[in-house]
């Protein structure tokens, strides 16, 4: 028998699961606050931490799974946790 239980069985089946539907708060960023260490980008463990010149931090909700190690390793303390309505 094989078990699949948690395992990325099949090349690809990573990206087609959106750990976003496991969130029941969600991370948010006051940008000005931010001083640029990217250690949420770095301790993030679903990757769903992006960074560009033009817009800053941003989040991929289809994978932040609200974990909260984003805002826990902000140095800025820029980063805070939001309870999500659905
Ligand atoms: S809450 Fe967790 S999953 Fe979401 S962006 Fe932060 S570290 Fe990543
Ligand atoms: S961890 Fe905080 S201060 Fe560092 S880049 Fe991310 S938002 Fe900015």
């Amino acid at each position: 028998m094989k078990l699949r239980i948690g395992a990325i069985a099949d090349p690809g089946t990573s990206v087609v699961n959106l750990t976003g539907g496991w969130r029941t708060e969600a991370p948010r960023i006051e940008q000005t606050l931010c001083i640029r260490c990217f250690n949420c980008v770095i301790y993030c463990p679903e990757s769903a931490v992006h960074y560009s010149e033009e817009r800053g931090i941003e989040f991929d909700y289809d994978y932040c799974k609200g974990c909260g190690i984003c805002a826990n390793e902000c140095s800025g303390r820029a980063i805070y946790m939001e309870m999500e309505e659905k």
